[in-house]
């Protein structure tokens, strides 16, 4: 007799669980598209320990009948495609019809469900994946959907779950990630009770931005938006002084889908070379439409990867529109006296007393959702909600939070007449609109490497040292060195070796101020070790340049005279990324005008 069986359905599903529900997470993400493929406006979303107690989801879509909320816990149950040529065309964000029956079959699940021409719901009520009664209940038009004990069935899997606050930390992002990418509709966040998040649903992305990020980040995005062949890219893109370690701040959407694309990174990342240091990356949301026929999205179980058709017409597309916003987007960061956490906290609290309107008892309230998931969606909380606090003194929703959309293009560098110095190392100075201070080294790091990476030859020519320096190297860095010698010798260094690991450096590049070509040289050494098997001639130049304005630069506590400060603010105006020294710190901060006033009270 044959040893193979066919699994049974109940198996079956709890092994695709193990790659569809990774963590509470994936099934907050799961569910979320369910409701954003059911056509929400509204989203609430709350949980207990992480999600490893309890997860809730509320919605206002379309809900389901008897019948087919049942039939949503078959494995390849699914209403969004039905032959395989739709699978060529992908609308919604589901489509594998996996999600259901493999959340199901690792929790305790209750679904809560109602059309809006029925008059009463159903509710569905599973074990391990087993439905243990379906009945007739009262319930808003919508689905709500509460799992219990993730992985009470799977103890493998539990075991490895970190910390209840990790996980909500992790769910958290995914949250953050659909509101970015669905700014029309209201999303409401509650872990342990507490509001973590809540958006308008308004289809401001900036004013989302803000609710996530705080208002201070949201004042340094500049607006991105461009159509060529079909494809459509908008967005924000942070300016060079938000980089981040890592690419944490990066959030792509292929047709409302948030994908990790590598491909879309790099080509952003490629816009804002020379305006950051190496290793940081910078923030930016960004937001492709395409044809559908152009985005394979059935790739990965998870959904968050995708092929594209032609990636390097998109990444060249993507990489043009992002120059063009940083040439002519105007890249000071704006000082704000205010501490915007607090102003955030103090936020978020007023929304959540605004959400929290008490209402008659139902398993909603029981279980801490608010009362607009059971109103009719046009009823004013949300709008108030999205007024919130902290606007009525201000004139419009948002005037004077963030830059006017559009309006930061095209404004040139400001005319700045300095007033004096602050410790030798901060010029003050009187501008257009308000008061600038400018980090003297890092403006004129600009200056420099600008002006050497016009004409690199005049600065990498050789000049010959009176007296050769020793340089007693490692074994390792000695290695390094034979492997490079010949790149060095482009930028104008002449070594010879000098007997087991020690070599001479006969000549220097012109450019070098004298005294530091020792240190410059081990600098080099190290950056080409660090960067051995990608690094290009241009890699090494550009790192070399760099480092020359910096040594080169004016330090900080350094006096200057007034005329010197003039001829730095002077030269910064010719320069064609001011914004930003060579590493990406910024050159100077802007303290508006406004601001001042009303620091000093003289407006309200
Ligand atoms: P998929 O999303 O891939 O279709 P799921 O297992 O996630 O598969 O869901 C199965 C089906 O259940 C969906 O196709 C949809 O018809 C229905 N469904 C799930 N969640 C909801 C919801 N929140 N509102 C309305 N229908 C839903
Ligand atoms: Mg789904």
């Amino acid at each position: 007799m044959g040893k193979i069986l066919l699994l049974d359905e109940h198996i079956a599903n709890k092994i695709a669980a193990g790659e569809v529900v990774e963590r509470p997470a994936s099934v907050v993400k799961e569910l979320v598209e369910n409701s954003i493929d059911a056509g929400a406006t509204r989203i609430e979303i709350a949980v207990t320990d992480g999600g490893l107690s309890e997860i809730l989801i509320a919605d206002n879509g379309i809900g389901m009948d008897e019948k087919d909320a049942q039939m949503a816990f078959a494995r390849h149950a699914t209403s969004k495609i039905s032959s395989a040529d739709d699978l060529e065309r992908i609308g919604t964000l589901g489509f594998r019809g996996e999600a259901l029956p493999s959340i199901a079959a690792v929790s305790r699940l209750q679904l809560r469900t109602r059309t809006r021409d029925s008059v009463s719901g159903t509710e569905v009520v599973l074990e391990g994946g087993r439905i243990q009664k379906v009945s007739e209940t009262g319930c808003h038009q919508g689905t709500l959907i509460i799992i219990s004990d993730l992985f009470f069935n799977t103890p493998a899997r539990k075991k490895h779950m970190k910390g209840p606050n990790t996980e909500a930390g992790h769910i958290s992002e995914v949250i953050n990630k659909f509101a970015l990418g669905y700014p029309s509709i209201s999303f409401r966040f509650k872990s342990n009770g507490r509001v973590v998040l809540n958006t308008s649903g308004q289809e401001d992305l900036l004013d989302c931005i803000a609710n996530i990020y705080g208002a201070d980040f949201a004042r340094d995005m500049l607006p991105l938006e461009a159509e060529s062949g079909g494809v459509s890219l908008t967005g924000y893109l942070g300016k060079p002084s938000l980089s981040r370690a890592a690419r944490s701040h990066q959030t792509v959407y292929i047709n409302g889908r948030y994908v990790q694309d590598r491909m879309v990174s790099e080509a952003v990342e490629r816009a804002y070379h020379g305006l950051m240091m190496t290793g940081r990356y910078p923030v930016f949301v960004l937001k492709i439409l395409l044809d559908a026929g152009e985005v394979d999205v059935n790739v990965h179980p998870a959904k968050t990867q995708v092929r594209l058709s032609q990636p390097r017409i998109l990444g060249e597309f993507i990489r043009n529109t992002v120059s063009e916003v940083l040439s002519s987007g105007r890249l000071i960061s704006s000082a704000v006296f205010e501490p915007a956490e607090t102003k955030r906290e103090q936020d978020k609290q007023a929304i959540q007393e605004t959400w929290n309107i008490p209402m008659g008892e139902s398993l909603l309230r029981e279980k801490g959702l608010s009362s607009a998931m059971v109103d009719e969606p046009d009823t004013a909380d949300i709008s108030d909600a999205a007024d919130g606090p902290g606007t009525a003194d201000r004139p419009g929703p948002q005037a004077g939070r963030y830059p006017d959309k559009g309006t930061t293009k095209e404004e040139g560098f400001p005319a700045l007449r300095p007033i004096g110095q602050i410790d030798c190392t901060y010029i003050v100075a009187q501008g257009e609109d308000g008061m600038y201070l400018v980090d003297q080294h890092a403006a004129h790091e600009r200056i420099l490497y600008e002006k050497y990476m016009e004409r690199p030859e005049d600065f990498v020519m050789t000049e010959q040292l009176l007296f050769p320096v020793t340089l007693q190297l490692t074994h390792l860095e000695a290695q390094v060195l034979n492997d490079c010698i010949i790149q060095l010798a482009d930028l104008g260094f002449v070594v010879e070796h000098f007997g087991g690991d020690s070599f001479l450096l006969r000549g220097i590049p012109a450019g070098l101020a004298k005294g530091s070509e020792k240190e410059i040289f081990l600098d080099l050494l190290d950056y080409f070790s660090r960067n051995r098997y990608t690094i290009t001639n241009k890699m090494l130049m550009e790192k070399f340049l760099v480092t020359m304005a910096c040594r080169n630069a004016i330090k900080a506590n350094d006096r200057l005279g007034l005329p010197e400060m003039e001829s730095l603010l002077g030269q910064m105006a010719d320069l064609r990324q001011p914004y930003t020294c060579p590493h990406g710190r910024p050159t100077l901060l802007h303290f508006p005008a406004y601001e001042l006033e009303k620091r000093f009270k003289r407006v309200l």
